[in-house]
């Protein structure tokens, strides 16, 4: 598995920088994000480095595939309201003016009670 020296959520996934886990097995890893936007705020990321979305390929078909499968049932184990009252946004931040800002890629997953949005365009 690749990872990359320097990078904060290749260390938050090793477990040598503390997080609060969310999450965790052979492939992912998910963790509350440390300024939350939302009352639910975790950020899903593969264990393996990859940069960003636009380095995404047909390789990480499968690894992708599990974390869109995994993040709805995250959402609902850390306190999103189910569909279709409830809910939450996936947010994938990418490169510098889609907003991202480490560059490791990652899904952020947002829920809980609203408004919370009208501060922080995402
Ligand atoms: P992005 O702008 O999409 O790259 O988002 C990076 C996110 O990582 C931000 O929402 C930060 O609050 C979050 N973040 C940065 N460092 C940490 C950390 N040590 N633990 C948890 N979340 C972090
Ligand atoms: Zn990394």
């Amino acid at each position: 598995m690749s990872h990359s020296e320097n990078c904060i959520f290749c260390k938050i996934a090793a477990g040598s920088i503390p997080s609060r886990k969310v999450y965790e097995d052979d492939e992912l890893f998910a963790f509350d994000d440390i300024h939350p936007w939302a009352p639910v705020h975790f950020l899903l990321i593969p264990k393996a480095h990859i940069a960003s979305m636009a380095q995404v390929g047909p390789e990480h078909a499968a690894l992708l595939g599990r974390m869109l499968v995994l993040a709805p049932q995250l959402a609902l184990q850390q306190g999103c309201q189910p569909y279709p009252e409830g809910g939450f946004r996936i947010v994938v931040n990418t490169g510098a003016l889609g907003g991202q800002e480490v560059h490791h890629m990652h899904f952020h997953v947002l829920g809980g009670p609203r408004p919370w949005l009208k501060d922080r365009p995402v």
